[in-house]
């Protein structure tokens, strides 16, 4: 079984799911079967609730003053898993909770998940990815028809229930692009972290 909780950088992620409805180009699942102090990010099979609350259990959160649900796989397609282990987490340790996400995951659960997901999660960062349709089709690479269109409406729905939220694209994309990013950022009053590709 690979890592559910991991240390990168001395910050503790949540690696829930294998399964994820993009193939980003920049993904480091292609390129390393792990990160950080952990040897293996790949599951042999999907963790369930409970398999991650005895990990959670087990772990020591004292010196950790946040959750990342970050893995190889988008946390919101194992919305039970994320939700269960999130409510453990508040009912146990005065921690916040933040979920890197690809921003489909309505489109994924077929229902609004923003209302349950503001029970427990302090933060969101979303991927933007790219300032455009044509251009997130080609960096994303989605399995969905109309996904950029998807991401922007889960952004805007997001603001009405996370208090935190921050998107992200890769400096994969040229120049003129990140500054198209940084406007759309900027017309949604977002803050923009553009990551190093690695
Ligand atoms: S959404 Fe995240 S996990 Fe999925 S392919 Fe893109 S970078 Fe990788």
């Amino acid at each position: 079984m690979a890592d559910i909780l991991y240390l990168y950088d001395g910050q503790v992620y949540a690696n829930i799911t294998n399964t994820c409805n993009c193939n980003c180009v920049f993904c480091i699942r292609r390129q390393h079967a792990g990160i950080g102090e952990a040897a293996s990010l790949w599951h042999s099979f999907a963790p369930s609730s409970k398999e991650v609350i005895e990990e959670m259990a087990r772990f020591d959160f004292s010196r950790q003053n946040t959750l990342v649900y970050c893995g190889y796989g988008e946390p919101t397609c194992a919305l039970d898993v994320l939700l269960d282990s999130a409510k453990y987490i508040k009912s146990n340790h005065n921690i916040s909770i933040r979920v890197n996400t690809n921003g489909l995951g309505n489109v994924y659960n077929k229902f609004n998940i923003l209302p349950q997901l503001a029970e427990v999660v302090d933060s969101l960062s979303i991927s933007l990815n790219a300032p455009d349709a044509a251009t997130y089709e080609a960096v994303s690479l989605p399995v969905y028809d109309g996904a950029f269109d998807s991401v922007l409406e889960f952004i805007k729905e997001s603001k009405l229930w996370i208090p935190d939220i921050t998107l992200s694209i890769v400096d994969v994309l040229p120049k003129e692009q990140q500054e198209a990013c940084k406007e759309v950022a900027s017309s949604l009053s977002l803050p923009l972290r553009i990551r190093k590709y690695s």
